[in-house]
């Protein structure tokens, strides 16, 4: 995180040789090591020397076992923690660069609607933190593409689990972020409300593109949405192994009961439990 890529903003007027971006495009994350203090003596190392590199506008699912720290290499991305030891770029940017130039859309399983805003002054809010005029066309948009015409006006009590999901889903893209840090966002969802969602995820990603890394229980879910699904060992976490997904796309439902798709499941949970054919959730 040593690489300050600002400096040229320092001496205006000069010209600039292009700054090689650190890292090159996409995500990279390098040697990434973070330890928590949770006492005076104790501490719990929740990722150890993790790599991760992703290609830019890619779409990569994180799997593992619970407490892997999945959540904290989304939450280093996001600049909501700082890395420990190691490196993390993306597009060149530090976490907190990105923050600052507003690159990060976030939707974390937790939709935190604030109860007292309607879905359209819900999404415009990001607006109002960036310090940005509410781009009011483009929230319309918004609304339409995650499937909430008719609910502009309704606050999130009003609405079902999933359309709250919806909601933060259409806030994570309000300003065009060009990294989509997705947590989970379906999990506490039924299974059948999390798969049409998973459809309309993939969907609103063809037509809104951006680097996306997604943390999912799922196995199934993360082969039918990714490009490649890292396999996370558990604690201390780090990348066990990347899978790619040469399934075609656009991905349909069907594609789900080919044997490419189950050879692709089968090698997941092989590398997650040791052994071929074991449940298809972690
Ligand atoms: P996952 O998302 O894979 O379930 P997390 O990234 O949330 O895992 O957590 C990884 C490990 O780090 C867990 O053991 C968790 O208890 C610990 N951890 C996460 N955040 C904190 C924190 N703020 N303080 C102390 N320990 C934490
Ligand atoms: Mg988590």
């Amino acid at each position: 995180m040593s690489h300050d890529t600002t400096s040229s903003a320092l001496s205006p007027g000069l010209p600039q040789e292009p700054a090689a971006a650190p890292g090159g495009t996409g995500i990279h994350i390098d040697g990434l090591t973070k330890t928590f203090r949770t006492g005076r003596r104790e501490a719990v190392t929740a990722l150890q020397d993790a790599h991760l590199h992703t290609e830019k506008g890619s779409f990569l699912a994180l799997l593992g076992p619970s407490g892997c720290g999945k959540s904290t290499i989304l939450r280093v991305l996001a600049d909501l923690e700082h890395p420990t030891s190691g490196e993390v770029f993306v597009d060149g940017k530090t976490p907190a660069q990105l923050r600052r130039d507003s690159e990060l859309g976030i939707a974390f399983q937790d939709h935190a609607l604030l109860p007292w805003r309607s879905v359209l002054t819900n999404i415009r809010l990001v607006f109002e933190i960036a310090g940005r005029t509410v781009d009011k066309a483009y929230v319309d948009e918004l609304v339409q593409l995650v499937g909430l015409t008719g609910f502009e006006k309704a606050k999130p009590a009003q609405l079902s689990g999933g359309m709250r999901q919806r909601v933060s889903i259409a806030r994570a893209l309000a300003l065009k972020p060009s990294v989509l840090l997705l947590d989970e966002p379906f999990g506490a969802l039924d299974d059948m409300t999390r798969q049409s969602l998973n459809l309309e995820l993939l969907r609103i990603w063809t037509e809104k593109p951006a680097t996306t890394l997604l943390v999912t229980h799922g196995i199934s879910e993360a082969i039918f949405l990714s490009d490649r699904v890292a396999v996370m060992s558990a604690r201390p976490g780090r990348i066990k192994e990347i899978i790619e997904v040469d399934l075609p796309r656009p991905r349909t439902p069907e594609m789900m009961r080919t044997p490419e798709f189950h050879a692709l499941v089968d090698r997941a949970s092989e590398i997650l439990f040791g052994t071929r054919g074991a449940a298809a959730e972690v």
